[in-house]
């Protein structure tokens, strides 16, 4: 294990070994256990994946409280999200109901994209002045549609990082059976924000309108392996799997998945990774006087002054690959947290920025 305390400065990053901070990727790598269980598993590897499937999924629900008929496995959790959406429309469009899809404006777009495939109007509710969620817009629109309304809620949010807390969402969950909310929970794993409750505590007491889906790819490093689920009521739970491609887990993906859930301290080590190099970024952006948001995620979101795309193809010229702007936040650049040693070399990059006067 790379331990997350010791913030070494690496080497400069070169064309060939370039510092990527722009994919909310976790560049620990994945738990060395679970490297390991990818090994063994491989000769076994020409079988169907379906035992290591079942337990993952097994592992899972158990992880949660709930059972396995409350899991779906999808291939990452974007598969997930395809079909929670996929379903809804089928199931409001078999009903004779419109449908529509609100989203927060910006947020991770994958909702919006499986929608507009199947021709779904797309509601995009920008956010505040604070960059949170603006609520009581999204109820408003829900409220005014004659049909079904599908909420699509990141949280904590891409590209802000930041939560929104429970008292926000819960009340109007409760309060809104006939719209379906999707919960994007990827990152919350990461988060320490007492205000946050995962909707997982909503299935847990029986809510039918209420989808998470949680992911391997960020605090379990597991982005390439594909590895993601949906968690709602067995009901809808039962409707989500119509649309999941069969047979959707390789083998290696599951087998790494579960030596994940079981290894306590790379969660240790993954999580207070994140937090050192968060650290180590936020002293830079205090220090150099640039605004940015609390992060309770493996990235943050931080303003540049000047043009964004400037400064990212200026960073690019130096090999790092920061995130981009999310419009309509103009002025703001999301950047992964990498490895404490990678922030290191990245704040070095951002000093130098500002001794030539770029930020
Ligand atoms: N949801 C959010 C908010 C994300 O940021 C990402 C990836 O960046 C995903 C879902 C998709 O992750 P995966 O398909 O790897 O589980």
């Amino acid at each position: 294990h790379q331990t997350a305390t010791a913030a070494k400065v690496l080497p400069t990053p070169t064309k060939e070994q370039p510092l990527l901070l722009n994919f909310n990727e976790n560049s620990l790598g994945m738990s060395p256990k679970a490297q390991q269980a990818v090994v063994n598993a491989l000769p076994q590897a020409f079988r169907y994946p379906d035992a290591a499937r079942e337990q993952l999924i097994e592992k899972i629900a158990e992880s949660h409280k709930l059972q396995s008929k409350n899991i779906s496995l999808g291939n990452g959790s974007s598969e997930s999200i395809q079909a929670v959406v996929q379903m809804a429309i089928y199931q409001a469009q078999k009903a004779g109901q419109k449908v529509q899809v609100i989203v927060p404006d910006p947020t991770f777009n994958y909702a919006e994209l499986y929608a507009k495939a199947l021709g779904v109007t797309v509601i995009k509710v920008s956010l505040n002045d604070k960059l949170a969620f603006d609520i009581n817009a999204m109820k408003k629109a829900a409220d005014e549609f004659p049909g079904l309304s599908i909420v699509y809620l990141c949280n904590p949010n891409n590209p802000t990082a930041t939560i929104t807390p429970a008292d926000q969402i819960d009340p109007w969950i409760k309060a809104s059976e006939r719209t379906l909310f999707l919960l994007d929970e990827a990152y919350a794993e990461f988060v320490t924000d007492p205000r946050f409750h995962s909707g997982i505590e909503l299935i847990l007491k029986q809510h039918k309108n209420v989808v998470v889906t949680r992911t391997f790819s960020k605090i379990y490093a597991l982005a390439g392996l594909r590895i993601g689920y949906a968690v709602a009521h067995e009901e809808i739970i039962a409707q989500v799997e119509d649309f999941i491609s069969l047979d959707n887990t390789n083998a290696a993906g599951a087998v790494a998945a579960l030596a994940s859930l079981e290894d306590k301290t790379f969660l240790t080590i993954s999580k207070t990774s994140v937090e050192t190099a968060r650290k180590i970024v936020t002293n830079a952006l205090n220090e150099l006087g640039l605004e940015y948001l609390p992060s309770q995620a493996n990235f943050i979101f931080h303003k540049v002054p000047g043009e964004v795309k400037t400064y990212q193809d200026r960073m690019k010229e130096y090999h790092v690959f920061v995130g981009r702007e999310f419009p309509p936040a103009k002025g703001w650049n999301r950047l992964t947290l990498g490895t404490p040693e990678e922030m290191t070399t990245f704040v070095s990059v951002l000093k130098e920025f500002r001794s030539k006067g770029w930020v």
